[in-house]
Order: C-alpha cells, then structure tokens, then sequence
C-alpha cells in the first residue's frame, strides 16, 4: 500500500505518527472531520455511525457543523480525541495545509457542555516511588487548582481517588500494569515523571530556583507525578497554562481520612441510589456561585483536624447569623458573580471570547458591594463579645469605645482578597459592547469610540452601505422599475436584481451577471468599487477587533493573581453565606469544639431527613460519646425504628462540625476526630447488590487496623452475611475488640440483641434502643432513644400483629424462654461473654488476643 499512498494520505501518516496511539485523529477533509484505519473502527462503534471503506482503507466520517456532539461523546467514552483542521487556503496543484489545532481528553475538557458547573473535573497523575508509597498530584485546568501529595500505601491511594475522582489518570508506562484498574487511565513514557525531569519541568514553569516554597522539597514522588501532567499538559496536549500560578502541597493527614467507603454509606456528596438526592451536599448547598459550589463540595471531602480555622469559618458564620439583613444582601450580591474562575481558565488557555470578557466584568463590578458588605458586618459586630468570650472580666464590657470595626480574622482575609480592579471594569465597560458575540473572528465585539482607527474602517463600510441603498432609489427614478432591489449574497456580493416583466427597461450599461426564477441579476462598474471598498473595510475592522481582543484580553490577564484570589474569595463567602443560610433555615447551633473525646449532642437532627421530612416531623435525639464509660454504644430496636439514621445523624454532625459548619442541634460539643469509618451490613445496602460476607469482612478488618482513639466508628449490623451463630460470634467479638483494644469511640446498631448483654462485661459499654409502643394493633414508632438494650420478644409480638396463628405464637414463647435460660452462666452472668481462664504465663488474654486477631486481619484487599 505504501507506494500507492496519495499525498493526502502520505499528509495523514505522518500527522497520525506524530500523536500517542490511542488518543484518535479527526482529521478535517471538507465538510467532514474523518477517522481512518484503527480510529475508525472504534470511533464508529462508539458513536454508532457507518464504517466505510474506500481502497480498502477503514473509514468513518461526522459533518464537521455537528462535531462538537460527537467528540463530547468520544470524550465520555474516556478517549482522547485530536483535531485536525485545514490551515489556510488550498493552492492550485498543493493538497491543503493541515494541522492539529487542539487535542482534548477527559480530565482536560474546556467545553461548558461537558463541565458540571458544581464539581470540579481534575487529570491526575500516580507515581510509584519516593520516599513514601505514592506519588500524587491532581489538575483542575478549567480552574487552576493543582495540589500534590504523597500517600504511603494502596489503601490510602485510593481512598484518595475516591476522594478526588479525576476523570483521567497519567501514570508512566512502566507502571501502568499496577494500576490496570484505576478509571481513566493512560500510560506514556516514564522519563517525565523521574526526579530531575519534573523538578526542572516544575521549575521551569513556576519560574522559581527551588520548590521550597511550596513545601513539596521533600517529596520526590509527588514531584513526579505534578512534573509529569504539566508536561503532559504543554507537550502533548499544547495546552497553555499560565494560569496555573500555585501549586499546594498537601498531607492527608491534615484532613479527617475518609476511605470510599465511609464516604459512600454516609452519602457525603452523592446518593446511594438513584432518585431523590439524599446526600449531605444536596442538604447544605445553598450556594449562590458555582465556585462556592465547587468549594462546598472540597470541603465536605476535606474536613479538618484542626481547631482554629474551623473556629474562623464558625464566627463568620456566627456574625452572618448576627445580620440576617446583611446576610441576605450579601447572597443576593454573590448571585450576580459568575464563575470568574473558569472564565479566566478559559481566556488564558483557549482563548476566550468578549463574551468572557463581560463575565468578568459584569462580577467585578460586583466587587465593591461586597466589600461594603463585609465593612458594614464588621461594624455591627461588637468586638467586646470576644473578648468576654475569651474570658475577660465582664465589667469590662461596654466599657471601652468601639473605635475600629473589625471583621473575624477569616472575614478579613477574604475582604483583603477581594480586589474590585477598577481599572479593568472600566476599560472593559469602555471597550466592550452590551451584547458581545461568541466569535472573536466576525467582529462586532468593540463599542464605537473605542478606538479611532477602527471607528474609520466601520465608517467607510457603512458610507458605503448608506450609497448602495440611495443608489437603490436613484436605479429606481433612473429606469422606473418599482420592484427593482439591490440585493447582497456572500458568493456574489451586491447585485441589482429586476424581475422578469421588467427587464426590457434594463440599461444598456449593466451587465447581466445571473439569471434565477423571477428574473436576471445585473452589475454595475460603480457598484462593483463601491462594494470593493465596503468588504475591505469590513474585512480590515474584523481583523482589526481581533488583534485589540487580545491585548485587550492581555491586559486584562496581566491581573491574573489579583483575578484567582478574587474569585477564591467569593467561592469562601459564598460557602460560608450558604452555611449562614442553611443554619438561619433549620435553627442549627455552633458546636464548641475541643480536642478531647466527648461528642455531647442535645437535640440532634438527620440533617438531610431534618429537611425532607413531610409526613412526620424528625425526632431528635441526644448522643453521649467520651472514650470512657460511653465508648461503645450498642443500639437495638426492630427493623424501621431509626437505627440506622440515628448512627448516621451522630457521623454528619461530627462531619459537619469538622467543616466549621454550625449543626442541626440545641447544643453540641464535638471532640474532633481523626476519622470516621463505617461499615453497613449488606442487607443494610441495598444499592450494592453484590456485596458478600467477604466484602463486608474487609472492611470490618480495615477499620480495626486503622481505627484510633481519635476515630468515630459507625458499625451498622455485623455478621449477618453468615449464620446466626458465626455472625453474631463476629459481632462480639469485633465489639469487644473496639472496646478493649482500639478504644475508638463507636456506634453499633445490631439485630443481635445478645450484644446487650457486653453492658455487664465491659466498662465502657453502654445499651440503648428505640422506643416504640403498640397501639390498636399498629406499632407506632417514637423515634426516641432511651437507655437499655430491646425488648428481646419484639420479634414475637411484630408476628403476632401479622396475623400469624395464636397457637404459633405461644409455641415461640416457649422455645424463646428455653433459649433464654441457657444465656446465663450459674452465677448470672452472659453464657455467651465467658471465656477460658487465661495462660497462667505469656502476655495477658486481650493483648494477645489483638496480635493474633492483627495477624489474622492482616489486609488482603484488592484495591481498584
Ligand atoms: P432502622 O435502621 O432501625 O431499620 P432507619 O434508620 O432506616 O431504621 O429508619 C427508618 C425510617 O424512619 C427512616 O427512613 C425515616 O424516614 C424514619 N426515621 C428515622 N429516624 C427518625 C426520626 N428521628 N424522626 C423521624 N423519622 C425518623
Ligand atoms: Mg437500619
């Protein structure tokens, strides 16, 4: 075939050798965008269109007006696709010139159509090595945001990928066997992830000496996986990425550690099933932009361990409340920003349009109001309160003139980083129409008075314009022909077109240039110049406003920083406004926070049922935690009493709590927790149809290797994948072990009543169910928790308000009562809790018993 290649073809090979392969060439011939060979296979079978073949050769072809649709679905097959487009004009006797314009991939889409608005779409990067297990570092480039890390195992990597869920993963191609099962994924040459190669790609890019001043220095791993995207990035992609000015290193364990699935049961910023969004995030999202969307979302995923900032967001919160009227004022202002984020992403990486450019003006010039917003909070607020809070004494207050309003710190800091750029607003008002085109090409873009140069061109065409229609009126004194128009098309341009009836009154002088259905086209010479002159200065003004979009558009970049920090500001405010909101909607309460173990809730509320209740009011309920004799608490109660919510209630709010948000409660006080693990019985998870005994095993034995003192631990049924007796025996033993060993502080929700009897046995053990009473032969479930364990004969009493025969009732009374009196020892205590006397030698049982059970538990997890 090689010989008999056309020149087209020879121009195809080697633009196709030049791209990896599996990223798909659209390669632009006329009205069509082709895909040829292996592409066209694939791409026809993704995009159902026909495959064709011409000389043998595999082809697949899309209209190139409908391309946009088409290549969004090759992307949400996870491909990368390349654009190849025809550069200038065909000369006689030379194929056309062609060329790759754009390469797009899943973690790198630019297209509004494929973007949600309210999540961030991130390409990340893995690289096995470093000091610790894993390299990782994680893109936004619509917004900017890049972060690195390093991980030390499997689990925590992909608890992070959980956490992240980039939609496209680069990892080098020596590796790529590990993650085979990662989503996303593409492979390509490990030298850009070595040490030295990503150090000097970083460097180069962020124009720096070192990578101190990032506080990554120490993280080889995570160098070359950030080194690797941005190479990825500018090389293969060609992206530009001058907005990518920061690069945050972070640890995880700054952050409460979520793994998938604790971030999955408790239905943090997505629902189980489908329907109804039962989320967490649906709840607390009342934000008004979507960076502050965007923002709600990271940090539902990234609650902090620390006091002091969540303390910050708190009393924003705090004064927001204190101004309701502010409040309002504030979110209404907000609502007016548009997603100033992606728009500057878009102007510095593919261009942009003036339509960007009214965006970004249209939420600067909300700038000032919101700093006089915040001005005005900081005068309401009393800074003596403080100050009484922090235990001044109290003759003190109002004692001392109020002399400067001031804000919260966290208030502050965000007024400080909201820079209202006036000069911008005011070129950009001065420059841009009202209503700015989506190309940048057909002009129209610029105000009249703009700029002098370009107000002449647009002059001439339309005097210009203004002679063709009075030469219309002259034509029609001139010749008497009523009807006659001077008409435009693009192919022919200005003609003067007479119908049919009236071509004998025609001049001698025009010449006849097209004949159509109802008459003849003529030209005139005068026409011809006049038109020469009109199109010239068209086309001059339509290049002319290109060439001032971009420095227009340079201009306005060169407040690159200024324009970032502006729009993280606004995302903060607006997730703290929403936070107000939401805590002004639903009475919620600032939890005091500490670093002990106490978690002390009074009137705790669900807070996504609190909200989606309709039928019945939600109950609240109190909950007392403290690591010592309220350590374990063992919930019971029949099915459809409120377990499983009111374990989950106890994590949200601790969650919530940790993302500096105030809670649906009278009172709380949250001791902060490392993290929170859960585990919920398969019967319990409905949506996992699939979930086995071992699944369920697996995670059992990851939350106690990994749980700590600090951890909030959510067990919603154990063991009932198996047996009766193996599953209950599991259960016990898992709890036992939590109490004794781990001494997290834990929630248990079981069907096995048995696991009350722990009470009499350990320490820190504490029962209680939920009340229910029968009424008329209905169960009325009250929704309260009151201390002690269930009524063990619930089972018996639900059959028999079935309807099930008396004589079978009364026959389970007696075998229920034989079982009984066979769960106590002689002297009174749980048959089940005995165990043989300890080795009179050797370490004491339980110690021994936590090695054994860590040898055992050992995890053998397949991770992706
Ligand atoms: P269990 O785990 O005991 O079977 P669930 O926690 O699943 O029960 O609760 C069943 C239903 O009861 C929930 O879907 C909810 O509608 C309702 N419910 C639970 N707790 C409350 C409450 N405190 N107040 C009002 N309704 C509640
Ligand atoms: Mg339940």
């Amino acid at each position: 075939m090689s010989e008999t290649l056309t020149p087209m073809m020879q121009q195809y090979q080697s633009i196709r050798r030049s791209l990896p392969a599996d990223t798909l060439l659209l390669f632009r011939l006329g009205d069509f965008y082709e895909m040829f060979f292996e592409d066209a296979k694939e791409a026809s079978a993704i995009l159902n269109v026909a495959l064709t073949k011409r000389n043998l050769t595999p082809m697949c072809g899309i209209p190139h007006h409908a391309a946009d649709n088409y290549i969004r679905r090759l992307i949400k097959a996870g491909r990368r696709v390349a654009i190849c487009d025809q550069i200038g004009e065909p000369q006689k006797g030379q194929i056309v010139q062609r060329e790759i314009t754009h390469i797009v991939s899943p973690g790198t889409v630019a297209d509004l159509h494929m973007l949600d608005a309210k999540r961030n779409n991130f390409l990340a990067a893995i690289y096995a090595g470093g000091k610790s297990g894993y390299g990782f570092a994680f893109v936004d480039l619509t917004t900017g945001d890049f972060r690195l890390t390093e991980l030390a195992d499997e689990k925590e990597l992909a608890d992070e990928l959980a956490r992240v869920q980039p939609a496209e993963v680069l990892v080098s191609e020596e590796q790529a066997a590990q993650f085979r099962d990662v989503r996303g994924l593409v492979a390509r040459d490990g030298y850009t992830f070595l040490l030295d190669q990503a150090y000097f790609t970083l460097r180069d890019h962020f124009k720096v000496q070192s990578l101190d001043g990032f506080g990554c220095e120490e993280l080889p791993g995570a160098i070359g996986a950030a080194g690797a995207i941005l190479h990825y990035l500018k090389t293969e992609l060609r992206r530009s990425l001058s907005h990518i000015t920061r690069l945050v290193c972070y640890r995880n364990s700054q952050f409460m550690v979520l793994d998938a699935a604790t971030q999955a049961n408790l239905e943090l910023v997505e629902a189980r099933g489908g329907g109804r969004d039962t989320s967490l995030l649906g709840a607390l999202d009342r934000t008004v932009t979507p960076m502050g969307a965007r923002k709600l979302r990271d940090w539902i995923l990234h609650p902090l361990c620390e006091i002091a900032p969540l303390q910050q967001r708190q009393q924003m919160i705090a004064d927001l409340l204190a101004e309701p009227f502010l409040l309002g004022n504030l979110r209404e202002t907000l609502k007016s920003i548009r997603d100033m984020e992606r728009t500057v992403g878009r102007l510095t990486q593919t261009g942009g349009n003036a339509r960007d450019l009214q965006v970004l003006r249209m939420s600067l010039e909300q700038i000032p109001q919101l700093r006089d917003d915040l001005e005005a909070l900081g005068k309401a607020r009393n800074p003596l309160e403080e100050v009484g809070r922090a235990g001044a004494p109290r003759q003190a207050r109002g004692l001392e003139p109020v002399e400067t309003a001031h804000l919260s710190g966290l208030g502050e800091q965000i007024r400080g980083d909201l820079h209202p750029l006036p000069h911008v607003v005011e070129l950009l008002t001065k420059a841009i129409v009202d209503e700015p085109p989506a190309l940048t090409r057909e002009g129209g873009m610029f105000r009249d008075g703009y700029f002098a140069p370009l107000d002449e061109l647009r002059n001439a065409g339309r005097e210009g314009k203004d002679w063709i229609a009075q030469l219309q009126q002259r034509a029609i004194e001139e010749t008497g022909i009523k009807s006659l128009k001077v008409r435009y098309t693009s192919v022919f341009g200005y003609f003067i077109e007479v119908t049919k009836s009236n071509l004998h009154l025609v001049p001698q002088s025009w010449h006849r240039k097209q004949t159509v259905a109802t008459g003849e086209r003529f030209i005139t010479p005068e026409l011809k110049e006049v038109e020469g002159k009109i199109l010239g200065a068209d086309e001059r003004a339509k290049a002319l406003e290109q060439e001032l979009f971009l420095q227009i558009r340079d201009e306005v970049l060169r407040e690159l920083h200024a324009l970032q920090s502006t729009a993280a500001a606004v995302a903060t405010l607006d997730v703290l406004g929403a936070f107000g909101e939401t805590a002004r909607l639903f009475g919620y309460c600032r939890p005091s926070l500490s670093e002990d173990l106490r978690i002390n809730i009074v009137d705790g509320r669900h807070p996504v049922l609190d909200q989606s209740l309709v039928e019945e009011k939600f109950v609240p309920n109190d909950v007392l935690l403290d690591g010592e004799k309220n350590r374990l608490l063992i919930l019971t109660g029949p099915n459809m009493a409120g377990k499983s919510t009111y374990i989950r209630q106890v994590a949200l709010l601790t969650l919530m709590a940790q993302i500096g948000s105030w809670v649906p409660a009278k009172e709380a006080e949250i001791g902060l927790a490392d993290r929170i693990f859960t585990r919920v019985g398969a019967s319990d998870d409905l949506s996992r149809g699939q979930s086995t005994f071992m699944v369920e095993m697996n995670e059992t034995a990851n939350i106690t290797n990994n749980a700590t003192v600090r951890s909030l631990v959510i067990l919603d049924e154990i063991g009932r994948g198996t047996s009766t007796f193996d599953g209950l025996s599991i259960a016990w033993s898992v709890a036992e072990y939590l109490h004794d060993e781990v001494k997290a502080r834990t929630l248990f929700a079981t069907h096995y009543h048995e696991l009350t009897e722990l009470e009499l046995t350990r320490t820190g053990v504490r029962n209680y169910n939920i009340a229910v009473r029968e009424w008329n032969d209905q169960i009325i479930f009250l929704r309260k928790i009151i201390k002690g364990g269930a009524d063990k004969s619930y089972g018996i009493q639900v059959a028999r308000l079935a309807g099930l025969p008396a004589g079978i009732i009364a026959r389970a009374k007696e075998i229920l009562s034989n079982l009984e009196q066979h769960e106590l020892t002689a002297d009174g205590k749980p048959a089940l809790a005995e165990a043989p006397p300890p080795p009179k030698h050797g370490m004491p049982r339980n110690k021994k018993k936590a090695e054994q059970a860590r040898a055992e538990m050992k995890p053998q997890m397949t991770l992706f």
